[in-house]
């Protein structure tokens, strides 16, 4: 069968893409790929190495294996009649091609890679499509970025937020719900989100020895979002902007390690403020003999929300702002939407755009492999990469 192309002027015409496995929820086997555009990336202006590559860029670690699909576009598919396909790495010590073993591509269009090793901590390399034989002609191409494994280690807490929830109330102890078991569930997953990017995020056991007296309820870190202030039922009053988290983050620590201290919730006293499942601090943070850095998280929150505050604390900002200083103004194309750095969990959007791929509503969990210069939060791997790399864990 032929395809028929009308073009005016000029088009740029696509016979195959390669798009991630599995779609659904986040796997290290499977990764998404960044897939935002075809031209090559600008000269790395902060030591980065750009993908010089026309396709889309993928991300793994060293020693391991993931699986890629390619899809026919605008090409018959071999049982009808169309070409067989075959891909090749550039460079067999950064990233193989195992599987199929003579590169030619099976009938579902997936294909193995095995990142290399070595003492480098990030390479980058281009796999190939070709027609006929693996020195055939080129029609397509995707780049990958493998990565040597970088450990963050994290310590979290189970803090007793001691607090009264009546005027002159005595204050009464307030634990968490979240247990040792559920952390090591939301780590599981959040592992599965950062691996594409090297990095690996060792746990430590929880740790139960923490207590505070708060000015709110207990369990509950209380902020107002609002520009007036407001009084707690238990009497105290919230200037605009206040809220009682400093004695947490500051008091509660442990040296050499990403802090998470686990809540009840976040009680916002501002209505209409809407709920804040968890918020973090960077690793920039502790400065001026105060250390502050770490990451609050509620009960309510899932792994997805965590791992996005985890960017957080490795300095990625929001995907959906669209440029330096303002934060306040939202993008909402697919290319946003789909990224673990977009700013609502769930996504909220309804239609075409309901799924990322990572089921209906969900946030997505793409770290950016790429630098496009009309986006401004992206290449986010290298920035991430960097404050794990510089961080004492
Ligand atoms: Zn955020």
């Amino acid at each position: 069968m032929a395809f028929t192309e009308e073009v005016y002027k000029s088009r740029r015409i696509v016979l195959v893409r390669f798009v991630r496995a599995r779609t659904g929820q986040p796997s290290y086997t499977y990764p998404d790929l960044d897939d935002r555009g075809w031209l090559h990336d600008p000269v790395g202006t902060r030591g980065e190495t750009p993908a010089l590559v026309h396709g889309p860029v993928f991300g793994m670690s060293q020693d391991r294996e993931v699986v890629i699909k390619l899809e026919r576009l605008r090409l018959d598919e071999s049982a009808s009649g169309g070409p067989d396909l075959f891909v090749k790495s550039e460079d067999d010590t950064i990233a193989s091609i195992i599987e199929p073993a003579n590169g030619e591509l099976p009938a579902d269009g997936t294909f193995r890679i095995k990142g290399g090793t070595g003492s480098w901590r990030d390479k980058f390399c281009k796999i190939t499509v070709h027609v006929g034989t693996v020195d055939g002609p080129l029609i397509g191409e995707c780049g990958v970025r493998v990565f040597q494994r970088r450990t963050v280690r994290v310590h979290p807490w189970l803090l007793n937020l001691r607090g009264s929830t009546t005027p002159g109330g005595a204050m009464t102890a307030g634990v968490c719900a979240t247990t040792q078991a559920r952390i090591t569930t939301l780590f599981r997953t959040v592992n599965r989100i950062w691996r594409p990017c090297g990095i690996y995020f060792l746990v430590d056991a929880a740790d139960t020895s923490g207590s505070v007296n708060m000015f709110g309820n207990p369990g509950e870190i209380t902020e107002n979002s609002g520009a007036a202030a407001r009084n707690h039922p238990n009497g105290t009053v919230f200037s605009a902007g206040a809220d009682d988290s400093n004695p947490v983050h500051r008091n509660n620590r442990q040296a050499n390690r990403c802090n998470i201290w686990w809540v009840r919730r976040i009680r916002d006293l501002t209505p209409g403020a809407g709920t804040t499942m968890a918020w973090a601090m960077d690793n920039t943070a502790d400065t001026g003999g105060v250390s502050q850095s770490g990451i609050v998280m509620t009960d309510a929150a899932d792994a997805n929300d965590l791992a996005h505050e985890l960017g957080h604390y490795l300095s990625l900002d929001h995907s959906d702002e669209p440029a330096a200083g303002a934060g306040g103004r939202s993008r909402s194309d697919i290319q946003v939407l789909r990224r673990l750095m977009y700013r609502f969990n769930p996504h909220g959007r309804t239609g075409y755009r309901s799924n990322v791929g990572y089921g209906s509503g969900m946030r997505g969990a793409l770290i950016t492999m790429r630098d496009k210069p009309k986006h401004f939060r992206d290449d986010e791997w290298f920035e991430a990469r960097r404050r794990a790399i510089q961080g004492p864990y």
